[in-house]
């Protein structure tokens, strides 16, 4: 469950930011092709802000498709599972979006 060390990574920072403001909402962009669950990267966030400023915070998931560009057939596919395939079945590929897990903005005060 690597969605627990991710949501403590990101509790971490968050607290740092808001030093001893108190945290409303955060809001993360996480990729499609992460391989993080946003349903339990919000339970492991709960978690994660026991007892910090942060605590009853509430994490807002922004979701980004997958994006890959063929190498084979040249054109850019959308996708939403880790596995790197092109429709046209070539796993020659690029990965262009979707691999982002980044802190987009919180609330505080
Ligand atoms: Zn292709």
């Amino acid at each position: 469950m690597h969605e627990l060390s991710i949501a403590r990574s990101i509790v971490e920072t968050v607290c740092e930011r808001a030093g001893d403001r108190p945290v409303h909402t955060v809001t993360v962009r996480v990729g499609a092709l992460t391989a993080v669950v946003p349903d339990a990267l919000r339970f492991c966030f709960a978690l994660a802000v026991e007892g910090t400023v942060a605590d009853g915070a509430r994490l807002a998931v922004e979701h980004r498709p997958g994006t890959l560009r063929c190498r084979r057939c040249g054109t850019d596919a959308r996708i939403d599972d880790p596995i790197l395939l092109c429709p046209c079945g070539s796993a020659d590929v690029a990965v262009i979006a979707g691999r982002e897990l980044q802190i987009v903005s919180m609330e505080v005060g």
